[in-house]
């Protein structure tokens, strides 16, 4: 099934990302399929120049490749505006303390982090009102608390319900999931691989892409890499990138690999070794901890 790695340029690749790049291209690669690259840079605020070179290069030094020219987000607008029309969606004019604060309202909401609904039935009072405030409206999906289960290729059987999430944010940006449900559809993209830490999207995702009508994907979200404390890998637990590392790319290969009992510790492989063997069914599924 053809696959795609998707960063989004706003710091260097970790190990950890770079381990997760690896296994996208060995789910794609092991079984003949296409494995391609798309730049995920719509967050104009956080994207660094730079970063997307340097990102391509790394994934090139451990010896990845991929298929085609990289695909960057910030040039896909008018599919992304194209898909928009098409949703039922409302402005919402809520800040984050507003969320934050009629979440945690007795009545609350189901799943944590869900959006409460405030917009959603404004009165024309209420809606001139914020538009005479002067805010500018992100626009909300009318998901109507849709139930969404799926089977994970990893994680096995897994559920949500979607509340309504945002698709264009009030500064113009299109939001993560609509892009990706857009860019995965159009690109012909069969399976998602990628990190643990978005399995929680995927019902949202899956939900869009049902309404747009778009092919259903196969999704494998692998185990995270952890710093010595147990949080996310990140910059300040020492050295965490390619870069940082010094060592021959053909090691840190080599160690990412083993970090999932793809090779023995200090096993010299290649990518292409890694995909003769490989066994989606061998990974581990807890996150894993770095040795740094
Ligand atoms: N751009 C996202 C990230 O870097 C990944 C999106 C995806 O794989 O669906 O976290």
């Amino acid at each position: 099934m053809d696959g795609r790695f998707a960063p989004s340029p706003t710091g260097e690749l970790h190990l950890g990302n770079l381990r997760t790049a690896l296994l996208a291209w060995l789910f794609a690669r092991s079984a003949g399929s296409r494995f391609l690259m798309r730049m995920e840079d719509l967050d104009t605020q956080r994207v660094r120049p730079g970063i997307e070179q340097t990102q391509l290069a790394d994934l090139a030094a451990i010896g990845l490749d991929w298929d085609g020219p990289v695909v960057r987000q910030s040039e896909r607008a008018s599919l992304y505006e194209e898909a928009l029309e098409k949703l039922d969606v409302y402005p919402c004019y809520c800040t984050r303390a507003e969320i934050r604060e009629a979440a945690s309202a007795p009545q609350g909401v189901p799943v944590e982090g869900a959006y409460p609904g405030t917009c959603r039935e404004l009165t024309t009072a209420e809606w001139t009102e914020r538009e005479a405030a002067g805010r500018t409206p992100a626009l909300r999906l009318r998901a109507g608390a849709a139930e969404v289960e799926f089977e994970d290729r990893l994680l096995g059987s897994r559920s949500g319900v979607v509340d309504d999430f945002v698709l264009r944010r009030n500064d113009g940006a299109f939001a993560y999931n609509l892009a990706v449900v857009v860019d995965d559809a159009e690109q012909g993209i069969e399976e998602v691989v990628r990190g643990a830490d978005l399995v929680d999207s995927t019902p949202r995702q899956i939900h869009l892409a049902r309404l747009l009508g778009f092919p259903e994907m196969s999704y494998a979200h692998v185990p995270l890499m952890l710093g010595p404390d147990g949080a996310r890998l990140a910059k300040r637990h020492g050295a965490v990138t390619l870069a940082d590392r010094g060592d021959p790319p053909a090691e840190v290969l080599s160690e990412i690999a083993a970090s999932v009992g793809l090779c023995e510790p200090g096993e010299p492989v290649t990518p292409a070794e890694l995909a003769e063997r490989f066994d989606p069914a061998r990974l581990p599924v807890e996150a894993t901890v770095a040795t740094l």
